[in-house]
This record gives C-alpha cells, sequence and structure tokens, in this order.
C-alpha cells in the first residue's frame, strides 16, 4: 500500500506560522497531512504537480451567512472559489434555528431583507427538517458540503423562539425566559455550536442598516445588555465558544465597554465587527485600532474583524435595502416592487429622501454612479454620477436618482464605490498585526455584493501590488488568526497531522474575475458572483474539491462541532 493517498510536489510551502517559506512536498494520507519534506512520487497513489505554486492552509471565513445557500450549494461560492475551506455560519445573530415550524414562513422573509436573501430560493431551497438547533446541526451533517462549518447560534431566532416575536420586539425577556434562552443556548452548545451571535445596531444609532422584513429593527437590535451578559456567562460557565457583535449603540462611544465586559464575564473570545478605514473619517479605524490594542495589553480577548475588500455595490431598487440607516428611506425601500416604485416616486416623500441621505454604504451619495438602465430615452444617464447628472438637470442627486430609477419601473441600476478607497488608511488597518481579514457576508446581498473574494483580493491587490505585508504574514492572517480565534483545535496551518485542507496557487498569475450574473439559485434566481483564476487545485480534508477553477463532485467538508470534526 502507498505511504500516500496524494503528494503535492515541489511547491513553495507557506505554512501560516510566519515561518519563511520553503521548497517541499506535502504528503498527504487518510485526510491529514501525514509528512512535508522531500517525499517520492512513487510512494503516493497520485501526485499533484505544484511547480511555481505556492501551497498554502485553506483560508477560514468567520463572517459568513450561507445558513441557508450551504442546503443547495455545498460548495457555498463564491467563498469556496477563492480558496476558502472553512466557514463560521450564524453571523450577527440571524439564522433558521431554532425556529417553529409555523414560525418559518416569517423567519425566512425576515432574511430576505436583512441579509437579503432570495425568497423564492429560501422556499425552493430550505429542507426545514429542523426545528431545535441540535435537530439543524443534524440537518447540515446530512448534507453533502465542500467546505467545513463552524455555526453560531444567533441570537434573534433563539429570543424569538422563547418569547415570540412580538415579545421579543418590545421588552426584555422575563427571568423564566431568561433561563430557557441560556438552556437552549446550553443545549446548542453541547450539540457542537462553537459559540453565539448578534448585530445590535440601535435604532436610535447612526446605523441600523440591516433590518427586519418590515423594516423594524431585528430582534437582537432590540436585545437588553443584560441578555447578553446572561449568555455570556453560559459561555464562561462552559469556559467554550466565542462571540460574535456588531454593535453601534445610540452613544456609541460606551460600544468599547460593552465587548470588554463581554470578554470579562466569559473570559471567551470576542469578535468586534467591524474595523473599516473609511476615507473621510479615518479617526473611527485610528480609534478602534488603540482600544483593540488597549484590550490587548490588559489580556482581553475581544478581536477585530476587518473590511479589507473594496465595498462597492452594484444595486437596483427592486431589491435594496441597505439605506436602512434612515428611517426615510428605510420606509421609501421597504414593501412590493410596485409598493416601492410608488413610494419612492411620491413627491411628498421627497423632501425628507433629500434632508437625511444614508451613510452607511458610501461616503459621498452623489458619486454612486448611474451605471445601467433600460428605457432608451434614459441611456444619456449611463456612466455619469448623480452629481453629474444633477448638475446637467438642474435638480438634487437624490430626486435624480430616484426619477430615473422610478421611470426605468425600478430597473436602473447603480454603482456605490466603497468608502474606503484611500490604500493608506488600508496600509495603516494592515499594520496593526492582530485584525482579521474578511467579513464577506458570504451568501447575503448576492444581488448587491461579492465580499467573498476577499481572500484573492487580499492576495493580489494588498500584498502583492500595493506591497502592504509579506506572504507569510498574509497567510498567517487569512487562515491561523481566525482558526485561533475561532477555536478551531487543529486547522489554520500546514503541519504534519493536521486536516489536510490545502490552497494551490500561482502569486503571479493569480487574478478576480469581474462582478458577473449567474443565473443558478434555486426557484429561478439570480446571483453576482466573482470568480478567481491561479487557483490550481483546493483540498478540504485531503481530497481536491476544486480543480483550476472547477468543483470535482468532491464533497469532503464537515461540520466542525466543537471546533473540529468528529
Ligand atoms: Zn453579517
Amino acid at each position: 500500500m502507498a505511504d500516500f493517498d496524494l503528494i503535492i510536489k515541489d511547491g513553495m510551502i507557506i505554512d501560516g506560522t510566519r515561518m519563511p517559506r520553503y521548497r517541499a512536498d506535502l504528503g498527504i494520507k487518510k485526510g491529514r497531512i501525514a509528512k512535508i519534506g522531500r517525499l517520492r512520487s512513487s510512494d503516493a497513489t497520485r501526485t499533484l504537480d505544484a511547480t511555481g505554486q505556492i501551497v498554502a492552509p485553506g483560508f477560514v471565513d468567520l463572517h459568513t451567512h450561507y445558513d441557508a445557500q450551504l442546503f443547495w450549494d455545498p460548495h457555498c461560492t463564491i467563498s469556496s472559489w477563492h480558496g476558502v475551506t472553512s466557514i463560521v455560519i450564524g453571523n450577527c445573530g440571524f439564522g433558521f434555528a431554532p425556529v417553529y415550524p409555523e414560525a418559518r414562513e416569517r423567519a425566512m422573509l425576515t432574511m430576505t431583507r436583512v441579509e437579503a436573501i432570495p425568497y423564492a430560493s429560501m422556499k425552493a431551497g430550505l429542507p426545514w427538517d429542523w426545528t431545535t438547533f441540535p435537530e439543524f446541526l443534524d440537518s447540515i451533517d446530512r448534507r453533502p458540503k465542500a467546505v467545513n462549518i463552524l455555526p453560531y447560534v444567533p441570537v434573534s431566532p433563539l429570543l424569538t423562539y422563547v418569547m415570540g416575536l412580538e415579545a421579543a420586539k418590545t421588552r426584555p425577556p422575563t427571568e423564566r425566559e431568561e433561563r430557557e434562552i441560556c438552556r437552549l443556548l446550553d443545549e446548542a452548545m453541547d450539540a457542537g455550536a462553537c459559540g453565539w451571535s448578534a448585530q445590535r445596531l440601535d435604532p436610535n444609532g447612526p446605523a441600523c442598516v440591516q433590518r427586519d422584513y418590515d423594516g423594524t429593527p431585528m430582534v437582537s437590535d432590540l436585545m437588553t445588555d443584560d441578555t447578553c451578559y446572561a449568555l455570556a456567562r453560559v459561555l464562561g460557565r462552559r469556559n467554550e465558544g466565542f462571540m460574535q457583535m456588531t454593535l453601534v449603540s445610540a452613544d456609541p462611544s460606551k460600544d468599547p465597554e460593552h465587548f470588554e465586559k463581554l470578554a470579562e464575564l466569559s473570559g471567551r473570545p470576542v469578535l468586534y465587527n467591524v474595523v473599516q478605514p473609511r476615507d473621510s473619517m479615518p479617526f473611527i479605524h485610528r480609534g478602534t485600532i488603540a482600544w483593540l490594542d488597549s484590550c490587548r495589553s490588559r489580556g482581553l480577548r475581544v478581536y477585530g474583524q476587518a473590511v479589507t475588500s473594496d465595498t462597492n455595490m452594484t444595486f437596483s431598487f427592486v431589491d435594496w435595502n441597505l439605506f436602512d440607516d434612515c428611517q426615510a428611506w428605510c420606509d421609501a425601500t421597504t414593501g412590493t416592487p410596485a409598493e416601492r416604485k410608488q413610494k419612492l416616486g411620491d413627491p411628498a416623500r421627497r423632501e425628507a429622501l433629500r434632508a437625511r441621505v444614508p451613510r452607511v454604504i458610501t461616503d459621498e451619495f452623489d458619486k454612486i454612479f448611474i451605471t445601467q438602465v433600460t428605457r432608451e430615452d434614459l441611456k444619456h444617464y449611463e456612466g455619469l454620477t448623480l452629481r453629474e447628472a444633477a448638475a446637467k438637470d438642474g435638480k438634487h442627486p437624490v430626486d435624480v436618482m430616484l426619477d430615473i430609477a422610478v421611470a426605468d419601473d425600478l430597473r436602473a441600476e447603480f454603482y456605490a464605490p466603497g468608502p474606503n478607497q484611500n490604500m493608506d488608511y488600508m496600509k495603516e488597518m494592515l499594520d496593526y498585526n492582530w485584525l482579521i481579514p474578511g467579513v464577506s457576508d458570504g451568501g447575503a446581498h448576492t444581488k448587491f455584493f461579492t465580499g467573498g473574494r476577499y481572500p484573492t483580493e487580499f492576495l493580489t491587490k494588498l500584498v502583492r501590488d500595493h506591497g502592504m505585508l509579506p506572504l507569510e504574514e498574509a497567510h498567517w492572517r487569512l487562515s491561523t488568526l481566525p482558526a485561533l480565534c475561532a477555536g478551531f483545535r487543529d486547522r489554520g496551518t500546514l503541519r504534519e497531522g493536521a486536516p489536510a485542507d490545502v490552497v494551490v496557487y500561482d502569486y503571479d498569475n493569480l487574478t478576480m474575475g469581474p462582478m458577473e450574473i449567474a443565473r443558478d439559485f434555486p426557484g429561478g434566481e439570480w446571483r453576482r458572483v466573482q470568480k478567481a483564476d491561479g487557483y490550481r487545485y483546493i483540498l478540504v480534508n485531503g481530497e481536491l474539491t476544486l480543480e483550476n477553477g472547477k468543483e470535482t463532485g468532491k464533497t469532503s467538508g464537515h461540520l466542525l462541532r466543537h471546533g473540529a470534526a468528529m
């Protein structure tokens, strides 16, 4: 019998520990890395030639929303196309378990807005063969998977399950309800959940940008500090798991204290969302980094998740939801397309829409581009910014945008450049060693955003083209750092004995493809995707899942209960 099932031959190993690269072969046996060194091809059943290629640990994406998509797309694309081999689902406190059968419809409607997952796809693609969280995990376990999955317990369904939606949005839990919430978290952790997550964007704060189906805040947005602390104590008592939180309260200056208290009460890692350089407000990322570093020096396990992708969005008003940080915009963009069209065209609403333009997605509203219209007599707007079109027409940019959208039956498409174009600020952010790159939001906002491309963008744009950090450091950040922050027990680096999650790629010729439309979602739905060129082989648990960008049909991913494959 051969010593190895597979040898990756003659590659440049970058093992994720920040050690200097070296030329070697990597031998795989029974899904694990059996040997790294000089190996003989004759000792393997199969050899993959990696001459001229980088061989590195598969990327770990801690911030995704593949909770629905994983049921119809075992590869969890687009993340897996970009070298991601492990993902964490259930971020921001959103998901589909625990959910009573009679609440399923509402749970799907919620997700159509807050994470913009198409309803028809959920309806056709979710098997709904669970009620409780442990049953949800069993369902994931039964599915074919081409990536590894770690599941958070999302607090919105958890609180809704115990209190009912109405109560969960209007009052804190009673003592009895809180005990039950904590008991269910315990039960989910027993079944292998990795921790819990919450988006807490106070409706009176500056950033309540992702809302429920009806435009109201999410259950997690309304959760009290005390409920958070009770949930943190559960992890502390268990000495297990970690937390993820997106927090902007009515008084954001108090937010750091809250994270510190969660870390103190639990002794567990807390992932802070998000660190993002904004061109108009560099003091924000600078302040956040200074605070995170003070946590580090005090031994508090608060880690920042950093947006390293250009957060540009392409959208039309048929389903656009990310102007919800302004109430007037939220009101005008909820409802059916026909209702939206009526509201966006309503002159009585325009004053309020002009008075406060959304800020979370874009720093400069009037720099949004009009990219594509369907009506012939509107074509002359294509390629103009709102500012340019406004100057031409002698109108306010908001009126230009909405008049075009309404005249084009909401089909007109717009492009909002990311508010993080300044590469000096990006460099400042990357100069802080301890930020986890990503926040892909993979599986969410699929008609607007392709953040799942972040590993490729990180390696090509920030590392190779801008030289912001050495490749050894980049791989540590893309794999090892997130794996350690998230309590993966044995993944994140290439070392003997570890599961063989490996990417083999051509560093010099690695490229990101253009944004494209793919009509591959169930229920006849479409999404925007971005592919990569240059990943030669991607292996998950020792099996080749992607070869030259093509899926091989192997589904060797595992549900990682308690941070490891069972
Ligand atoms: Zn999220």
